[in-house]
């Protein structure tokens, strides 16, 4: 497991930051903290989604969808009934768990498909695979007190009458089960020097952010002057070598 560590400071008077095409915005009044930076088009997933729809149809994507999830749960439900009832037989039950689970990941497949199915048919006039994206989606992550949120923010316009539509779409969002203050690690001010006084003043925000990527984020004020701090860790699973 490699990681990788940053740290984004806020002298006193400054609220915001920019580093590497990322805005990092402090509100000293909440201690909010919001991260903005742009996504990439969705072109690719258009374009994958427009072809197995225009080959197979929706109605049989659809179909297909209902199919897969209930085949898993239907394999599922066997194997918890083989172990309950006869105890584990290790190839059959290898053979129930690896088949529900590429029909689970089939279905969230088809999921997508018909997702962005949905996405990209105009609002207005109706017709499929009409929205093209004006610009780059906007990512954007929140963390306050008792929650973090991530959301994705698309911006599409239909080319055969216009209409413009921005979707808002909730990629994560945690609720932390205990908001209040902690005063764990101290260290010393960047700002002032003092010794100790840079405290972290809440709970981390921990998430995983990517498939292999594991995300901390940790929230530093010093108690004697104005400065403020975070850190952000990424932890890189090595998938390769698992
Ligand atoms: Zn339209
Ligand atoms: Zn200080």
């Amino acid at each position: 497991m490699s990681k990788d560590l940053k740290y984004i400071e806020f002298p006193a008077g400054t609220n915001k930051i920019y580093l590497d095409d990322v805005c990092y915005e402090l509100d000293r009044e909440t201690d909010t903290l919001t991260i903005c930076s742009e996504g990439n088009f969705n072109n690719f997933l258009k374009k994958r989604t427009f072809n197995l729809i225009n080959r197979f149809g929706l109605r049989t994507i659809n179909i297909l969808k209902i199919s897969a999830i209930s085949l898993s749960i239907l394999l599922f439900l066997l194997l918890f009934f083989k172990i309950f009832l006869k105890g584990a037989d290790s190839l059959l039950s290898l053979i129930l768990i690896s088949a529900s689970l590429i029909s689970f990941i089939v279905a969230s497949h088809l999921y997508e498909i018909v997702n962005y199915c949905n996405i990209f048919r105009c609002k207005k006039c109706g017709q499929d695979f009409a929205y093209e994206e004006m610009k780059k989606p906007l990512i954007k992550m929140v963390s306050t007190y008792n929650k973090y949120e991530k959301t994705i923010t698309s911006y599409m316009k239909c080319k055969y009458c216009n209409n413009e539509n921005v979707k808002v779409e909730i990629a994560h969002r945690n609720s932390k089960s205990n908001p209040k203050n902690i005063y764990k690690n101290r260290k010393t001010c960047k700002g002032c020097g003092n010794k100790f006084s840079l405290i972290e003043y809440r709970y981390p925000d921990a998430h995983l952010e990517y498939y292999n990527r594991f995300r901390t984020i940790r929230h530093y004020k010093c108690t004697d002057c104005g400065y403020m701090e975070i850190s952000i860790k990424d932890d890189y699973v090595d998938v390769n070598r698992m």
